[in-house]
């Protein structure tokens, strides 16, 4: 394992930890564990470590993470100065990690992860991938209620053109250059997880059973889950206003088949006057309504996109007759 300079990539793995007291003493042990064995096969290099970023926790997580911090080279933490969210937490991780380290593995603190597969997703990365995707194989130990939602939830937003990774959650390999350009992407809501597999670069799969939480509960209950479901679908697809439209399309058509069905009625007689234009003018403003809803959306949908900013391109390589003749004023 290498960077093209010829050294030993240096490795970062980010945990984002909010209250995880009960759980932290076993996940640093692993951590280190994992650093000091992939550093001694020469994986790794051995100033490699593991960033922490405390989450805003109440309990004595932040405690016993500087601790560690002083007390093993290998272990650095961060503390942000309120709970922000797991994913605004494993953002500032990897951030921060970014300026010093070659690659970086986001993992949770609760080692529901398989660490061992970090090995697998060092080589796809020595191979030249920029990211690498843990995929869960199974979700045997999730709660039925929890693997159906999930399973329904994915394909929702495939429906909805949001291109995701089935089964993976935040456990993945990012280099660097894949950090860099994360970092332009400067939207509010994230999910990382959509926004990864735009970047573009080359990936792989590494494959794991996904394991019970080490100790501790889950910090996410069904509010944030559905918080980070939504934005999962509204960041990515404006397609939710389309539907408004098409709805719009369809009741313009009942209107017609009711138009029809009330001058039957009208001429035949049988009804009060007065219901044929009441009923004729409902169906029709309905649809016109929906109709102008949906384009002031599709607007609004255009505004979205805009204002998110997402960067366009993303480089690959950029190959010049020798790197001193390149002006290189705009170094950040
Ligand atoms: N987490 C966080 N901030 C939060 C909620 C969770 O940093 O506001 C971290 C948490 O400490 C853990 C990871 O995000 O490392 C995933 O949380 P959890 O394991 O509770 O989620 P679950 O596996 O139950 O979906
Ligand atoms: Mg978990």
């Amino acid at each position: 394992m290498s960077t093209q300079t010829g050294m030993k990539a240096k490795l970062a793995i980010v945990v984002p930890c909010y209250n995880e007291q009960e759980v932290f003493p076993i996940c640093r042990s692993t951590l280190c564990d994992v650093i000091k064995d992939l550093a001694g096969k020469g994986k790794i290099s051995e100033d490699s470590f593991v960033l922490f970023v405390n989450d805003g926790s109440t309990d004595s997580t932040r405690e016993l993470m500087n601790e560690a911090a002083q007390s093993s080279n290998n272990v650095w933490a961060i503390s942000l100065t309120k709970n922000c969210g797991h994913q605004s937490a494993l953002l500032a991780g990897l951030m921060e990690a970014r300026k010093y380290a070659d690659v970086t593995v986001s993992i949770d603190a609760d080692l529901q992860d398989d660490v061992k597969v970090i090995e697998e997703m060092l080589d796809r990365f020595a191979e030249g991938c920029d990211i690498v995707y843990g995929v869960r194989s199974g979700r045997k130990t999730d709660s039925f209620m929890k693997r159906s939602t999930a399973q329904l939830y994915y394909r929702l937003l495939e429906k909805l053109g949001v291109k995701s990774v089935y089964n993976h959650a935040d456990f993945r390999l990012m280099s660097r250059r894949a950090l860099d350009e994360l970092a332009r992407y400067k939207e509010s809501n994230l999910y990382l997880r959509g926004l990864i597999p735009q970047l573009g670069f080359k990936t792989a799969s590494v494959y794991y059973e996904r394991k019970e939480r080490m100790a501790g509960e889950s910090k996410y209950p069904f509010s944030k889950m559905l918080n980070l479901a939504i934005n999962g679908i509204t960041s990515f697809s404006t397609r939710p206003i389309k539907m408004v439209m098409h709805l719009g399309f369809f009741v313009m058509l009942v209107c017609f088949a009711a138009a029809i069905y009330a001058f039957v009625s009208y001429f035949n007689n049988d009804v009060e006057r007065g219901w044929t234009s009441v009923i004729l003018s409902i169906w029709f403003l309905g649809g016109v309504q929906l109709i102008s809803f949906g384009i002031v959306g599709e607007y609004i949908g255009r505004i979205y996109t805009e204002v998110k900013g997402r960067p366009l391109y993303c480089i690959e390589e950029f190959i010049s007759h020798g790197e001193e003749n390149r002006d290189v004023r705009e170094k950040e």
